[in-house]
């Protein structure tokens, strides 16, 4: 199939990029590398009368370290991670998740930014920058905010997105030295979006965990009360105390209802976790080293 037709226009700047999606008539999309919009206009799972193209806009490609905390510019590529041709604070944890994004190819062309708008449910960066803490920044003609990725991300292919409004970088905190991280996706052929995915972000040291649940039906599960996950607390033996019985009864409780799925869930987090523990601990580059 071919898209319904469509005006292009290729802003070269942010600013007029933003005037224009102001006053645009009709429906408007962007498009960064067209990995997931080049198939829904083909398909015609959207029809917008304008669709304006973001890669002629170098702001939105910078990548800098500000104070502790990495700022990447919504264009970054899976690919720029990869290969490390932008600053990382995590100890390689997000290379690690984007050298597992598709094939190369797509991750040549796909963006950070668009992973982050499109929310698969099942993309890779939707749940692991919510277990490394990220937030988006969010700009349009009226001024610019800044939202936690867990609310921005509202459910499946849903995001809060103001009219007129896009995503222009992502800010992720630094993984503070000592932190174990762990991702674990699972699918049935590499390059795949995954079927089930755990990332894990534990400070045994401050008895502190952030658990997420990925690839489920909806926006990302957070484990809130993450202690409940080991035996009421996290220490250095996290990973022997890691309690499969009440990450199962999490899920059922959060509306998880087919057992099948809370088995495979709870496997990749279990996974996710053992990760954590055999890894070495992240020791992230100090801000003045990578600045
Ligand atoms: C074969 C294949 C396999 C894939 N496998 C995986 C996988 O295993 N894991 C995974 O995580 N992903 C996977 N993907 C998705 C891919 O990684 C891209 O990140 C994703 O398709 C987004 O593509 P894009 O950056 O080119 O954005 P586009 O396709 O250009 O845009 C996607 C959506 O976001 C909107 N948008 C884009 N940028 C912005 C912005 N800055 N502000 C506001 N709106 C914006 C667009 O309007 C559109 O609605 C796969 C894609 C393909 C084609």
């Amino acid at each position: 199939m071919k898209p319904a037709r469509f005006a292009y226009e290729r802003p070269g700047d942010l600013a007029g990029l933003l005037a224009r999606m102001a006053t645009a008539e009709g429906s408007v999309k962007l498009m960064a590398g067209g990995q997931s919009l080049g198939p829904m206009l083909n398909l015609r799972l959207v029809e917008p009368d304008l669709v304006l193209d973001i890669t002629g806009i170098p702001e939105l490609r910078r990548a800098a370290i500000e104070g502790d905390t990495l700022v990447l510019g919504a264009l970054v590529t899976h690919a720029d991670i990869e290969d490390g041709r932008v600053p990382d604070l995590t100890g390689g944890a997000m290379a690690r998740v984007a050298a597992a994004i598709a094939y190369r190819p797509v991750r040549n062309r796909g963006t950070i930014g668009g992973s982050l708008v499109h929310a698969d449910p099942a993309a890779d960066w939707v749940t692991a920058l919510i277990a490394l803490g990220a937030e988006v920044e969010l700009a349009s003609a009226s001024g610019r905010r800044r939202l936690a990725l867990e609310a921005f991300v509202t459910g499946a292919l849903d995001v809060a997105l103001a009219p007129g409004e896009m995503l222009v970088a992502v800010r992720i905190p630094a993984l503070p030295s000592g932190t174990a991280w762990g991702y674990v996706k699972h699918c049935s052929k590499i390059g795949e979006f995954a079927h089930a995915i755990g990332a894990v972000r534990i400070e045994p040291g401050a008895a502190r965990a952030r658990l997420v649940i990925g690839a489920i039906e909806r926006a990302p599960l957070v484990v809130a009360e993450a202690r409940d996950l080991f035996g009421g607390r996290i220490g250095p033996d996290f990973a022997e105390r890691f309690d499969a019985r009440a990450a199962e009864a999490f899920l059922r409780d959060a509306g998880m209802s087919d057992p099948v799925a809370r088995h495979v869930h709870v496997t990749v987090l279990a996974r996710a976790v053992a990760q954590a523990a055999s890894a070495p601990p992240s020791r992230t580059r100090t801000v003045s080293e990578a600045a």
